[in-house]
């Protein structure tokens, strides 16, 4: 399989070269040339196969490049580090199955694409002998997710900004215990952006990312999309035990998680039905659907941070695919988007973008009251994320078809809300407890570039 860039400027490259470029250098998003076709033969296969096994075949369709065997041992290592026998169990309540992604590391669906994506980094420098120094800002879950990918492995070290005591303590906790060598937590005097800002200055920075082979994690990374392809085919055929479809709920920000539940469709035409695509306040997304419209709109705090966002990362590679893959297309959309702020559709691409998705936003009064509302009914506990998807699912739901709601994070990791929907903390699970006592380490530095890169350059590699 052979990898190309929604802008089409550079030639096909192999999946190990798209998994080391992140980003295509002509600026675009790195896809698939084409969709592998399943048979019904793989898919009667595919039925009741463990979730590793499972991994492993879904992603050979997608990778030519890495050994069989090889990846067979990435695919299991990174998964025993979940602490569930089933890896992502599906578990009915109530009117809904709940898709529980949060029995990785640090409890947050990240870790699903993020453990994967450590080790075949790993795999890949080993291979190719060289080196490469992480550097990446986080509002909080993917800063995380991504230490644990890498934490401890060879030829990798990572940097990761988080803005001073503007993450929720379990967060920082989560980061700053891990005292791996190759680990460096820097706290800045600073926001979210100012980080994020200082980043993007060190990426364009030419010289200074040559030399010290900088490399990102974020989710425009096609490993991490591919990764999530497995939990909808898995979970899908696992409700559809001989036919029949199933819906999927997704709570969303960057696009990324729903748009591999849009490429496992593509797999899988006749096992998944509707994809619900849920937000927050931050409705950018639900815009683009209900008004074909596509525009930045102010980021609002919310209950649910990892979802509080206005420009959604993996949108472009959606655009691809609704423009018929014309890449020309695609480039002069980006282009205008980047000037204007502002993307337009037409009725005939209104029809087919409600035809792929239906929406809906949730407010954050909406968000308590599923989660208060749920926990009386089932009993179960919803992380706000979570609730915000599970409330679009409800919205949504048809008769005879199993409505899948993402479970994209642990209720402790977001106690506060929760706390405040059902008037008890969430339970702790036994990751969690006890950081306050653990060792920590982090470097607390201004938000200023200069500080920062003199930071990396005495830790790189
Ligand atoms: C990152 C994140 C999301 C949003 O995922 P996208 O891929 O950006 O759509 C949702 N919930 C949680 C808990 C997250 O960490």
């Amino acid at each position: 399989m052979k990898y190309i860039s929604t802008r089409g400027g550079i030639a096909p490259i192999s999946f190990k070269e798209a998994v080391m470029m992140g980003l295509a250098t002509d600026g675009g998003l790195l896809l698939p040339e084409n969709m592998p076709q399943v048979s019904d033969e793989t898919i009667q296969a595919w039925r009741g196969m463990s979730y590793p096994d499972l991994a492993h075949d879904v992603m050979s369709l997608f990778i030519d490049d890495i050994p069989a065997g090889d990846l067979k041992d990435l695919v299991d290592r990174s998964y025993s580090t979940f602490t569930h026998p089933e890896v992502v169990p599906v578990v009915q309540k109530g009117d809904v199955y709940i898709m529980e992604l949060f029995h990785g590391p640090t409890l947050a669906f990240k870790d699903v694409a993020l453990q994967f994506l450590g080790n075949v980094f790993e795999y890949l420098l080993k291979e190719s002998g060289e080196k490469m120094n992480i550097l990446g800002a986080t509002s909080g879950d993917t800063g995380s997710a991504a230490i644990y990918g890498v934490r401890g492995k060879d030829r990798i070290n990572i940097f990761i900004i988080h803005p001073h005591k503007r993450v929720s303590a379990i967060q920082e906790l989560q980061m700053t215990t891990v005292t791996d060598d190759n680990v460096f937590n820097m706290a800045i005097r600073g926001t979210f952006d100012d980080g994020q800002a200082i980043v993007k200055t060190l990426f364009n920075d030419i010289p200074f990312k040559e030399k010290y082979h900088l490399g990102a994690v974020n989710s425009i990374n096609w490993a991490r999309i591919l990764a999530q392809v497995v939990y909808y085919i898995y979970s899908a055929l696992k409700l559809t035990p001989d036919d029949g479809m199933v819906d999927f709920s997704v709570p969303t920000g960057n696009f990324g998680d729903i748009f591999a539940g849009y490429v496992a469709r593509k797999l899988l035409p006749g096992s998944i039905r509707n994809l619900v695509l849920a937000t927050n306040e931050n409705d950018l997304l639900t815009r683009f659907v209900n008004n074909g419209e596509y525009s930045l709109g102010k980021v609002v705090q919310t209950t649910s941070p990892s979802m509080d966002i206005q420009l959604a990362s993996n949108f472009e590679r959606y655009l691809y695919f609704l423009y018929d893959r014309n890449a020309e297309r695609t480039r002069g959309s980006m282009e205008e988007f980047s000037k204007t702020g502002k993307l337009l559709f037409s009725k005939t691409e209104q029809d087919r973008i409600r035809s792929e998705f239906s929406t809906r936003s949730v407010d954050q009064k909406e968000t308590l009251e599923t989660i208060s509302a749920f926990f009386k009914e089932t009993g179960y506990v919803l992380d706000p994320h979570t609730a915000v998807g599970v409330s679009g699912g409800l919205a949504r739901l048809e008769k005879g078809i199993p409505m899948i709601c993402l479970s994209t994070a642990h209720p402790s990791k977001f106690g506060a809300a929760v706390e405040e929907a059902i008037g008890r903390p969430p339970e702790m699970p036994s990751s969690l407890q006890g950081l306050e006592n653990k060792e920590t380490r982090c470097k607390v530095l201004d938000a200023d570039v200069q500080q920062i890169k003199e930071f990396v350059t005495q830790n790189a590699l």
